[in-house]
């Protein structure tokens, strides 16, 4: 691709940023994630959203519409599990192993950061019900929790996936363990540290605000309620 092709592509991926209705705070992360992205990044990640849009198939399925959204609409047949208003768990067509389930949120979030916390709990919540319940169905001597992020990630709509493990069933979910240094871990944990405090620091403020804004409407209903009282 070229550089002048994926600039115009990370400017309209910005652009539709913009006119979704998601938190500030959120655009914000977004639009940074976005900006920072190497061409790489940004092509990989049209392809994905291309590639999810295509792979409907049938004529089903809108074009550009996500294959999780349309099973949430009842557009596409699924093997539900549980569902809530917020949440739904399905097994996945095409199982890496038996009783492979998947949990979504309703709405489309790609990233686990985009989600409101209340939605996060439910999902980790849900998983959490219903691992007891599949280990026993299927037998299973263990379960791989895995959510893909950006990489690997078949659909644009954040999924945890349930995936039943027995020993020996040459699934693989391994990576090759590098050596490094103490220097480099203290560096990478140092950095962290100081953006979650920045953030927390945000979070703090904001939430001060939000106290005296409350504060000061008490005080404004008070002062209300005196006059009224006031009156003969
Ligand atoms: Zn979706």
């Amino acid at each position: 691709m070229e550089k002048e092709e994926v600039e115009s592509l990370r400017q309209s991926i910005l652009e539709q940023i913009e006119q979704q209705s998601f938190p500030e705070e959120t655009k914000t992360k977004l639009r940074e994630q976005i900006e920072n992205a190497s061409d790489e990044e940004i092509e990989k990640f049209i392809k994905q959203q291309t590639s999810a849009a295509g792979s409907g198939g049938g004529g089903a399925v809108g074009e550009g519409q996500c294959i999780f959204c349309s099973i949430v609409e009842g557009k596409i047949d699924t093997v539900k599990v549980y569902e809530n208003s917020d949440i739904m768990a399905f097994l996945d067509i095409n199982p890496a192993s038996r009783g492979h389930c998947l949990i979504i949120p309703k709405k489309h979030f790609q990233f686990l950061f985009q989600i409101p916390d209340n939605i996060v709990s439910q999902l980790f919540l849900t998983a959490k019900k219903i691992m007891p319940s599949l280990i026993n169905v299927t037998n299973a001597e263990g379960i791989a929790v895995y959510i893909a992020q950006g990489i690997e990630q078949t659909l644009p709509h954040l999924v945890i996936n349930l995936i039943p493990r027995v020993k020996d069933d040459k699934l693989r979910f391994a990576w090759e363990r590098k050596k490094v240094e103490l220097d480099e871990l203290n560096m990478i944990a140092n950095e962290l540290k100081l953006r979650l405090g920045k953030e927390e620091e945000t979070e703090k403020k904001q939430k001060e605000q939000e106290v005296k804004q409350k504060a000061q409407e008490e005080d404004d209903i008070d002062k209300i309620f005196r006059q009224i009282k006031r009156r003969p």
